[in-house]
């Protein structure tokens, strides 16, 4: 597909494995993966503009292939609800990234629609020396980081194993809705798993995805953030 290679093509004429947050949706989007809709901004009138587009509440976030924790740097703002707050937030976002990774490369910042509360989940896919591409499922934030609770399949992963995966997790109850919050749509996260193990099958030059995260409602799921490495 022309995007595709495009986006490929400049990364390897740049000599670099990792891709932005807005090129890495840019992919999986291509591979009816569902993103939260996202444009870059290369200037803070440009971010202004396409805010508007979009509709406010938006988020701004730093778009650097050599910035992966955005928001570590201060790269990443929430609910910006006026111009006013997005020209704000565009100038921090610079100011406090450029001071942070002097020598980074920056096409700029990502403008996204705010997406509502969801219950937080994340979707990897790696490669393992000896199985090749496996996907990892998991909830997100704390969760993942330090209970280490998520699952994982070797690519192909079925339906059916997409479901065992998201079942087996310790914190299944709170996709089910725990004390009067709103489940997550199983079904809707089981064909997001499939759909991201056929995307690592069909795009070996893909060395690692991360979808982190993903935010699941009663009656769909879509990733909010997405990282890509590339092989060399
Ligand atoms: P990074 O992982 O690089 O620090 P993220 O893009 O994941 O940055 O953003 C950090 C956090 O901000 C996310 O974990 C999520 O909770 C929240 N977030 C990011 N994008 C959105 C969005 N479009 N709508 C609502 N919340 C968001
Ligand atoms: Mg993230």
């Amino acid at each position: 597909m022309a995007l595709q290679s495009k986006i490929l093509d400049r990364a390897k004429s740049e000599a670099r494995t990792a891709l932005t947050e807005v090129e890495s949706k840019e992919l999986v989007k291509q591979a009816g993966i569902p993103i939260i809709e996202t444009k870059l901004a290369r200037s803070k009138k440009e971010a202004i503009s396409l805010s508007k587009e979009i509709g406010f509440p938006v988020v701004l976030k730093i778009n650097s292939p050599d910035i992966v924790h955005k928001s570590d740097s201060g790269g990443v703002r929430l609910g910006l609800a006026s111009a006013t707050q997005v020209g704000n937030a565009y100038r921090e976002i610079m100011s406090s990234t450029k001071q942070k990774y002097p020598k980074a490369i920056i096409h700029g910042v990502s403008v996204q629609k705010m997406a509502p509360p969801g219950i937080e989940v994340i979707i990897g896919m790696s490669k393992d020396p000896q199985f090749g591409p496996v996907i990892m499922f998991g909830l997100g934030g704390v969760m993942v980081e330090v209970l280490k609770d998520v699952s994982l399949r070797i690519v192909p992963v079925t339906q059916k194993d997409a479901q065992e995966m998201i079942k087996e997790i310790k914190g299944y109850p709170l996709l089910e809705g725990y004390r009067g919050q709103e489940p997550a749509s199983i079904p809707a996260l089981e064909e997001l798993i499939v759909n991201v193990s056929q995307f690592a099958e069909q795009n070996p030059q893909v060395k690692e995805l991360d979808l982190n995260p993903i935010f699941a409602y009663k009656d769909k799921a879509i990733a909010v953030d997405a990282r890509i490495i590339l092989e060399e």
